[in-house]
């Protein structure tokens, strides 16, 4: 059986038709018939997901209503949940178990959700297809011989497989969105600080969110409104204006909402099938009242090369705690030194490697202010080109990236061609902006995304914009071929 979406699944519960316990049952029952297709969950606790199954249908029985209590949720494997591996997908953090919770698992949890794995993953969420995972890539569902795309792949793969209504993942500069955009499913990146970053495994940290994952809009909803909001442990952390609007959830009114599209994610490189999704897409808005209205975003040029020089800027600073001595994988070598430099070249693979490489050359005296304070300012000046544009619209919708998912190997050999999978989603992260994919249609049989962006803080509008798009349309309901 496949688990539904987590609205429907929430009415079930709530009308006492379905239990837990039987949802996570069939989750872990779908995982047996599909995992060795799939590959998208590294480690499970079945017996522990089971114990809390049983206590939300207590909860429930006892009249206690609430958006997640009891509903069945995957977690990307860079988000800790006590006692459970947290791999990143890297080898060298081999035999760690996470010894606290990140605090957005802590609140979905003490809701009632029931995480029932942790999610497959590019290595410490570096990569666009789920292929630098350590233990081998998850597949797309729509089709095995491709990638399903990445970082967040197993967390997106869970969605689309209907292992769990929900899943979390992280987006540094496209994670969540592209392999939505990949799987047909729905995922949010909030403004940067509407989600703690306690517990999540630090990659890039001005640019890390964590990102809910489900069919709809609708279902997103359920999930961020129980994690949203600040956090004594993440000072970054902020509060979400109108959450709660989430509570009674509606669509927006499309009349009169100004929609911009920048030109320059209209340009040479975006698939042709791709393009026209996109037009149905807006046609679709547009008979609903809205104004769709051309905008540039000058900048736009520099966000690849920004993204990645700030991004391992930040990676190599980070990822220096992996020494073989704090945690996971530790070499045999000898004297202390030589230890650390055998633990980190057996335990990272090679994407990582070279990210660190590349962000320790950028912040080398001598280089800093050639590469990193130059991307800096670049930064800045992506942001200020947002900020020029929300003064004419009040959304702006773009491709998610310039095409559908691609066969395994396709972009392996070359990091360039993989780094340009992400030129239309790096740009919102480095202004810190609310950013979601949602389904859009399909094209030779595989489904693609439209992305919406939205200004700071206004995640709630941009969820109910979503909301009222898949109300007029049914993309999202589309699931894969899979007899489980
Ligand atoms: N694909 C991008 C990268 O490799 C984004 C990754 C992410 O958002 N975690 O950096």
């Amino acid at each position: 059986m496949a688990v539904g979406t987590a609205v429907d699944l929430r009415e079930g519960l709530d009308a006492g038709d379905l239990s837990s316990e039987a949802l996570v049952r069939a989750a872990f029952d779908r995982m047996r018939h599909l995992e060795p297709r799939l590959h998208a969950i590294l480690a499970k606790d079945e017996d522990r997901s089971l114990r809390l199954a049983q206590a939300a249908d207590a909860r429930l029985q006892a009249g206690e209503r609430s958006p997640v209590l009891g509903l069945p949720i995957v977690l990307k494997d860079n988000l800790n949940w006590t006692g459970l591996p947290a791999s990143c997908g890297s080898r060298v953090l081999d035999g760690y178990q996470a010894p606290y919770d990140a605090t957005v698992v802590a609140r979905l949890v003490r809701a009632g959700a029931i995480p029932v794995g942790k999610a497959n993953m590019d290595e410490f969420a570096m990569g666009s297809s789920g292929e630098y995972s350590a233990f081998g890539p998850a597949r797309n569902p729509w089709d095995t011989g491709r990638v399903p795309g990445g970082s967040s792949s197993g967390s997106v793969v869970s969605v689309a497989a209907g292992y769990a209504p929900l899943a979390l993942g992280s987006d540094t500069g496209g994670s969540v969105r592209l392999p939505a955009s990949f799987c047909n499913v729905t995922a949010l990146r909030p403004t940067y600080g509407v989600l703690s970053r306690f517990g999540l495994t630090a990659m890039a940290s001005s640019l890390d969110q964590v990102g809910p994952i489900a069919a709809s809009a609708a279902d997103v909803v359920l999930a961020l409104g129980v994690m949203a909001g600040q956090d004594p442990l993440d000072s970054t952390s902020s509060d979400l204006p109108g959450v709660e609007r989430l509570a009674a959830f509606r669509p927006k009114g499309l009349k009169g909402l100004r929609i911009g599209l920048p030109s320059e994610y209209f340009a040479e490189g975006l698939e042709p099938g791709v393009r026209s999704l996109l037009e149905e897409s807006l046609r679709v808005f547009a008979g609903e009242g809205a104004e769709i209205r051309e905008v540039s975003l000058p900048h736009t040029r520099y966000a690849i090369d920004t993204y990645y020089l700030i991004c391992t800027s930040e990676v190599s600073s980070n990822l220096s705690r992996f020494d073989g001595v704090r945690y996971g994988h530790r070499a045999r070598g000898g004297n202390l030194p030589a230890m650390i430099a055998e633990s980190r070249d057996e335990g990272l693979g090679a994407e990582v490697k070279r990210r660190i490489l590349l962000g320790t050359f950028c912040l080398t005296k001598g280089y800093y202010d050639a590469f990193y304070l130059k991307a800096r300012k670049a930064r800045a000046l992506i942001a200020r080109d947002f900020e020029r544009a929300f003064e004419f619209v009040d959304v702006l919708a773009t491709p998610v990236s310039p095409g559908v998912a691609f066969p395994f190997g396709a972009k392996t050999d070359d990091p360039m061609a993989m780094y340009l999978a992400d030129a239309f989603t790096v740009t919102a992260p480095l202004a810190g902006l609310p950013c979601l994919s949602m389904p859009a249609g399909f094209t030779a049989g595989l489904p693609a995304g439209i992305q919406l962006i939205g200004p700071a803080f206004s995640d709630v509008m941009l969820l109910e914009t979503a909301h009222a798009y898949q109300l007029l349309t049914t993309h999202h309901l589309e699931t894969p071929p899979l007899s489980a």
